[in-house]
């Protein structure tokens, strides 16, 4: 197998190269010309096996130019030692079939841990195998959480640096923290007067500059992304996934009619993971896309249009604040049978006008895959109220998204068969909210509200969110949108 790129498949490349380079030359994204397909004994094989074991089986199907040796480095690195008792993704029951796959076990509290644990591994494989010595420059567009994960990924990996741009009022205060008391010698951070998609445009347009590449070339430096429209945050993805099908296979649940997977969807890239996982042979019904006042992408798929020229809302579940989802285009790709003239066509359309319909063919496809639904903030915080008073489960805002438009699909399909809700972040990433659904009591200061949330709960505030009491603020820089380069070449010094 190999790479190809969605806006002209005659671009074929390794996955080492996929991965260093991140990004297509002409602006398209990476995706496998073709998907191994797992059958009954691959998954009596996966199921005896820890998370690191069934990564490792999964990841070797994509990362065709890596060798055994290379795949048990990169693996054992990012997954041994970095996450609760060694689980980077457990499951939690919450009533009959709500499977709440909990994706926030490691350094930084988010789902971006699974992919930004490896993606500094594969990437510096990768690297060594296509980019003959020059130094990786991580450029990052974040709404948050990748900031974050990708800043602690990197951390003084030899022959990196990296830069993380994230909306001045886009990210909630304890993200913030994290992202300003970053340690490392090749980190920077900065803020951007402007919104996610400003950042990511921002980043797109920087990557992309042929006089820009040039400049680093000099240096004897190159662009990479940890976005995820980088296939190396999108193959561990897919892994978890798998290892929830087989937990629950070993669990003894009967899932011979398939089951349901809910993800709380900003960039498009989680549930994008879930459509490859089915793909593969894992017995998937319906992908439930859930969006919070943000519904870009609810309105697509119930109307085959995409249209960004809308009212961009700020919410309590910022991660998911994105008007352009990315990895929307892969998926396109995938819906048209890899049509890259009507793919790059149609992002011509959204750069230009900020909107494009598909074909009715593509519709439908997209409807019988996936369902559509969205929550705003009052119900978002119900829905915590709720699941807490219910079932004593206490879950952040992205998830409660989730939970809410779980909740609409069962009520208007009546389809109550087995289902796993993708949980992507503590709820102490976002305190305020989460205190604010469950007690009347307020705090004055992010730890207090903690401290507060987890006596009024009885929930254990996270060692990483612990430790951010007494960190040193590092980053206090903010800039103009259009000045994202300028700050680029003076991290660099060059
Ligand atoms: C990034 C993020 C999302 C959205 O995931 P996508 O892959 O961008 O769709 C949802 N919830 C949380 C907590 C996140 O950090």
């Amino acid at each position: 197998m190999n790479y190809i790129s969605t806006r002209d498949k005659s671009i074929k490349v390794t996955a080492a190269k996929a991965i260093s380079q991140g990004i297509s030359v002409e602006g398209g994204l990476f995706v496998p010309d073709t998907f191994s397909v797992f059958d009954d004994n691959d998954f009596a094989q996966l199921t005896k096996l820890d998370y690191v074991g069934r990564a490792k089986y999964v990841l070797k199907n994509f990362l065709n130019d890596f060798s055994e040796e290379e795949i048990d480095y990169c693996v054992n690195g990012a997954y041994k030692g970095s996450f609760d008792n060694d689980q980077p993704a457990p499951i939690s029951l919450v009533g009959k079939n709500a499977n709440l796959l909990e994706l926030w076990h490691g350094p930084t509290c988010a789902f971006k841990d699974l992919a930004l644990q490896l993606l500094p591994y594969l990437l510096t494989t990768s690297a060594k195998k296509v980019s003959d010595g020059k130094k990786i420059v991580i450029l990052v567009a974040t709404s948050g959480d990748t900031g974050k994960a990708a800043l602690e990924g990197f951390c003084d990996v030899p022959n990196t640096e990296i830069l993380v741009f994230y909306p001045s009022e886009g990210v909630s205060p304890m993200q913030k923290l994290q992202m300003d008391s970053q340690k490392g010698e090749n980190v920077h951070v900065c803020a951007i007067k402007g919104n996610f998609d400003d950042a990511q445009t921002g980043v797109k347009n920087i990557f992309t500059n042929d006089q820009v590449k040039a400049k680093l070339l000099e240096n004897n430096m190159q662009f990479s992304s940890a976005n995820s429209i980088n296939w190396g945050r999108l193959a561990p993805q897919i892994v978890y996934y798998i290892s929830a099908y087989c937990d629950m296979l070993s669990r003894g649940e009967d899932l011979k009619d398939g089951f349901n997977i809910v993800v709380p969807t900003g960039n498009f890239g989680n549930i994008l993971a879930a459509y490859y996982a089915k793909k593969m042979g894992v017995p998937v019904n319906k992908l439930i896309c859930a969006s919070n006042a943000n519904n870009v992408l609810t309105d697509f798929i119930n109307t085959g249009k995409y249209d960004r020229n809308r009212s961009f809302f700020t919410t309590i579940s910022p991660s998911m604040d994105i008007l352009i989802s990315s990895n929307l285009e892969r998926m396109l790709f995938e819906l048209s049978g890899n049509d890259d003239k009507a793919v790059a066509a149609m992002q011509k359309e959204l750069a230009e006008n900020g909107t494009f319909t598909v074909s009715q063919e593509i519709n439908e496809k997209m409807s019988q895959l996936f369902f559509g639904g969205c929550c705003d903030d009052k119900a978002t915080i119900e829905t915590i109220k709720e699941l807490f008073q219910k079932y004593g489960y206490l879950c952040d805002t992205h998830t409660a998204v989730a939970m809410n438009v779980y909740k609409q699909y069962v009520k208007t399909t009546g389809d109550d068969r087995a289902t796993v809700i993708a949980s992507t972040a503590s709820p102490y990433k976002f305190a305020n909210s989460v205190l604010s659904a469950v007690s009347d009591k307020k705090a004055d200061s992010e730890f207090q509200t903690a401290r507060l949330l987890m006596s009024e709960t009885g929930v254990q505030i996270p060692e990483p969110i612990k430790a951010l009491e007494n960190a040193k603020v590092r980053f206090n820089n903010i800039c103009e949108k259009t000045d994202m380069l300028s700050v680029v070449y003076k991290a660099l010094g060059i």
